[in-house]
């Protein structure tokens, strides 16, 4: 368990409707783009539930196998070693599937009985039956960005989570999530907020994904630890956004008189 509560900025009902799914062990999906907060709400959610989480950050590669488990070869004998999501429905952990539309469609396969009435696991390869601990509760991530090349969810999978979205936090708040996350001024976090906020109004420059709050958090620490501004700004928010030079070029000139 983490020693102190992990700092979450409340956003809207999101705990309510958390705390409701876990009541009920009805599975969770967060949506929205990278570095809105969805992870810290998990930890938080757990801190507060007083919850073991595991997190599986989920790529291309990421099997059912790595999920439920695998046999292994340890001396002269064959054993089995239990994977997280085993771990977690034997146990009673939250388990948190980051980005899962990611994952390849065999672990998409693996928790339809977990995400039924039948709260179970099926691992074929030992042949068994696992009944979901009661405090076993499954929450994914959900990146839905349409006509982007992130990959999409099928519905029928959606279907079976409540889903809630999470987006890029109002000017307030934000600035507060700055103030906190990197210790920079009211004046500073504003700043970061308002050159945050003008990018993502700039829909013309077809950026695959905008400034997150996590890129104004890193510029915040960078200035806070005494990078100048400017070069904070350039190199934790306009340069992980694109390597087109002339975009490049229009977005530091536009922060450099923000900042
Ligand atoms: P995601 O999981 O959506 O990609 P994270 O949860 O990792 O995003 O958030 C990225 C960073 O943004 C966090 O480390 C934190 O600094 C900050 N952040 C975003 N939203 C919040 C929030 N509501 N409360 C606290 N910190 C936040």
């Amino acid at each position: 368990m983490i020693a102190s509560a992990p700092y979450y900025h409340i956003v809207g009902k999101e705990i309510d409707v958390f705390e409701h799914a876990w009541l009920n062990k009805i599975p969770v999906l967060l949506k929205g783009p990278t570095g809105t907060g969805k992870s810290r709400f998990i930890e938080y959610m757990a801190y507060k539930l007083d919850k073991k989480l595991l997190t599986i950050s989920c790529h291309e590669e990421t099997s059912a196998t790595d999920l439920i488990g695998r046999f292994i070869i340890k001396g002269a004998e064959t054993i089995w070693l239990d994977g997280p999501l085993t771990n977690a429905v034997k146990e009673g952990y939250i388990i948190y599937l980051d980005e899962i539309a990611e994952a390849r469609p065999d672990v998409i396969v693996s928790i339809h009985s977990l995400t039924d009435h039948r709260r179970e696991l099926f691992i074929d390869k030992l042949g068994e039956t696992f009944k979901a601990h009661k405090d076993f509760m499954l929450v994914a991530s959900f990146n839905p960005g349409y006509q982007r090349g992130f990959k999409e969810l099928k519905p029928s999978t959606r279907q079976r989570f409540i889903a809630m979205s999470f987006n890029y936090p109002d000017a307030k708040v934000e600035a507060e999530i700055l103030m906190n996350e990197s210790n920079v001024t009211e004046d500073i976090a504003k700043k970061l907020v308002a050159i945050g906020s003008k990018i993502r109004n700039l829909t013309e420059l077809g950026l695959t994904e905008t400034v997150s709050t996590r890129l104004l958090v890193d510029a915040g620490k960078l200035i806070h630890s005494g990078l100048p501004k400017r070069l904070s700004v350039k190199v934790a928010v306009v340069e992980p956004l694109t390597d087109d030079l002339q975009v490049l070029q229009a977005l530091n000139d536009l922060t450099d008189l923000m900042i």
